[in-house]
């Protein structure tokens, strides 16, 4: 079932000056892929979070900092992260359709969606997360926002799924001593933000609650449902949440241009279709071309229509990484 659809025109206002990846058109696929769908009718205009929300994810200098670059019309924060006059008032809308979109969740189960822009999660507390050299795109952590909320509604244990083709460095950082915080994050290995190693587990009390995948570069479908199947799936029927936080990027996708990925619909669809029996809060992240128009309907398709059916041999290189990942959390986890 698909539940309901968080987006804003107002994220189309973080734009660049020039040409850049993260642009407004990337959502102009996503809501054209949600036409074809015919789920337009599930669009909802989200509100934006108060200031207050954001200083409980980041560090209030950093969020000072934001306001002040935008308001002194200040066009990079970064190399790689532009802001522009409308950055504010996007970045907050956003922190408030990744609460909506999981409270909705939460509520009515199913998948709902926050289709959002700037995307967040290589934003960490104080800004540039985990030695990154820039925020890669990214300004307030939205999937952060999503945790909150559950943990506003009482939750104890939360479950996040990052399958953004780079390691979701800002949420790992933010969740890194929290022991509640169940964060398992397949990427590409050795590209930005060049963190998301298998020995990074969580800190004190939170050690096991951080699960790294790093994939080997040019990882195709059948190394990434194995790894899903070895490591993801075991870790959620252990868990068993009452609900799933999906850090949602499609750049893994083959020739959607940033990574070396070689990602078809077959994985996203098959992640969609095993994630069926869970109400999921999907927040949307990287993706910039072919993957966003094949990968994301790929992911809702297979969460509504399709069973999960696996084959294919994953290369030598993932079963070893997988082989590591599980022997390093094998005292945290049953596997
Ligand atoms: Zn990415």
């Amino acid at each position: 079932m698909i539940g309901e659809i968080y987006y804003s025109r107002k994220f189309l206002q973080h734009k660049p000056e020039n040409y850049h990846p993260e642009n407004p058109g990337r959502l102009w696929i996503l809501i054209s892929v949600i036409r074809e769908l015919r789920l337009d009718d599930r669009i909802l205009e989200p509100m934006p979070v108060d200031e207050s929300f954001v200083k409980r994810i980041h560090d209030p200098t950093y969020v000072e900092f934001v306001k002040r670059a935008v308001e002194e019309g200040r066009r990079y924060l970064d190399p790689d992260t532009y802001v522009c006059p409308g950055t504010w008032e996007a970045a907050l809308t956003a922190l408030g359709a990744s609460k909506l979109a999981t409270l909705a969740a939460l509520r009515y189960g199913g998948l709902n969606m926050a289709l959002v822009r700037p995307p967040g999660h290589h934003a960490g507390r104080r800004g540039k997360a985990m030695g990154a050299s820039t925020l890669g795109f990214c300004i307030f952590n939205n999937i952060a926002a999503a945790v909150l909320a559950l943990k506003d509604e009482g939750l104890e244990k939360i479950v996040v799924v990052d399958f953004d083709a780079h390691h979701g460095n800002g949420t790992q950082e933010i969740f890194w001593h929290d022991p509640d915080v169940i964060h398992i994050d397949l990427h590409e290995r050795d590209i930005y933000p060049w963190t998301g190693y298998e020995s990074e587990i969580g800190g004190g009390l939170a050690k096991g609650s951080k699960i790294n995948i790093p994939m080997p570069h040019y990882s195709n479908d059948s190394d990434y449902i194995f790894a899903w199947n070895e490591i993801v799936i075991p870790i959620l029927e252990e868990v068993t949440p009452e609900i799933v936080l999906v850090s949602a990027g499609f750049d893994g996708f083959k020739g959607d241009g940033l990574t070396t990925l070689k990602l078809t619909e077959k994985f996203f669809s098959y992640a969609g279709a095993s994630l069926r029996r869970y109400p999921l809060g999907m927040i949307f992240e990287g993706g910039y071309n072919v993957g966003l128009k094949k990968g994301f309907p790929a992911f809702v398709k297979g969460y509504e229509e399709k069973e999960a059916r696996d084959d294919g041999q994953p290369s030598y290189e993932t079963l070893k990484i997988v082989e590591e990942v599980k022997d390093i959390l094998s005292p945290w986890w049953s596997f």
